[in-house]
């Protein structure tokens, strides 16, 4: 099936921010652009994912993701307990919220896992939150596990090797080794290494440091799913072959040419779905906001230039209940 023209940024004028205040070009280029991702956004949200009967797939903010199938559900890098800009810069301690894993998954949940592709605080913050409410293994690298040892639960953690199948519930789920696009002017990645933290009082947003990088593949009612957190990959190291639906975490691609023909070319998608250019210092009771230097509208323009057959569709955040 192939998707109606989708013309990003249509409608999106008439809205030019004040020469008079703002007074640069620069200001109303960010105007412009953030115009054209919200149109972009609202355009892409209206597409369904052809997913089989009884498979959701809900996106909770950053690269985070809730799947569920016959009751069962797997979240993905959840980030619910939003830490501002300044708790970051200012090395405060990020302390989860758990009353935010009911509200964000539902209180009826069933979570069977937590699959975490790397530990930078926008993805593992909440994760020990999850599986302590829950009582689920978390799966992921030695950082992950360092993180659930520190809150008590390092018999939840499941340290993966790559490449090898794990069953969780109806969800097998695939580690591939992955990269992280390098954020830092394009030379290197914040908060490398491995999260050695050594007390739940010292884990500042810079001590989540990233651990090791993986793609995840889940298999789920003969669909097969895959998530890239971090706009970079290791191509030598993803073979697992086609995929029904992509998802792609797109912050950060602009330090990463040609990831987006790159990977998509690899993984041959039927439908890719954009994540991780939301605003993730804004909280979740709050309107969605986009991340600075995303750009959402020109990630659509790349993946139709790459193929006028591929789908691309977004997903509305979940707003906690
Ligand atoms: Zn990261």
């Amino acid at each position: 099936m192939t998707s109606p023209p989708l013309a990003p940024g249509a409608g999106a004028t008439g809205r030019e921010w004040p020469d008079r205040l703002a007074g640069v070009g620069k200001a109303r280029r960010w105007w412009r652009t953030r115009g054209h991702d919200l149109d972009a956004q609202a355009e892409l949200a209206r597409r369904p994912l052809p997913l089989p009967a009884g498979l959701e797939i809900e996106w909770l903010g950053t690269a985070g993701y809730h799947l569920r199938y016959q009751g069962a559900s797997l979240v993905v890098d959840p980030y619910f307990t939003r830490a501002s800009l300044g708790d970051v810069a200012r090395r405060r301690p990020l302390v989860a919220d758990p009353t935010m894993v009911d509200r964000m998954l539902g209180a009826d949940a069933d979570v069977v896992a937590v699959a975490v592709g790397h530990t930078h605080f926008d993805h593992a913050v909440d994760v020990p939150a999850v599986v302590g409410r829950h009582g689920c293994p978390a799966y992921g690298s030695s950082s992950l596990a360092h993180l659930l040892g520190l809150h008590g639960m390092s018999g939840r953690a499941v340290t993966v090797e790559p490449h090898r199948r794990y069953e969780a519930g109806p969800f097998t789920l695939r580690f591939v080794p992955s990269a992280h696009s390098k954020l830092l002017a394009g030379l290197a990645v914040p908060a490398d290494g491995e999260l050695t933290c050594d007390h739940v009082d010292g884990l500042s947003g810079a001590a989540y440091r990233c651990g090791q990088v993986f793609g995840i593949h889940i298999t789920v009612a003969d669909t097969t799913i895959y998530h890239q957190g971090s706009a970079a990959f290791v191509e030598d190291e993803l073979t697992t072959g086609p995929v029904d639906v992509f998802l792609a975490g797109i912050a950060g691609r602009a330090w990463s040419p040609g990831y987006v023909g790159d990977i998509v070319r690899i993984l041959r998608p039927s439908v890719v779905v954009p994540g991780h250019y939301d605003d993730f210092f804004r909280p979740l009771d709050d309107e969605m906001g986009f991340s600075f230097n995303v750009n959402l509208a020109a990630f659509v323009d790349e993946v139709g230039a790459l193929s006028p057959d591929l789908e691309i569709a977004a997903l509305a955040p979940r707003r906690p209940a």
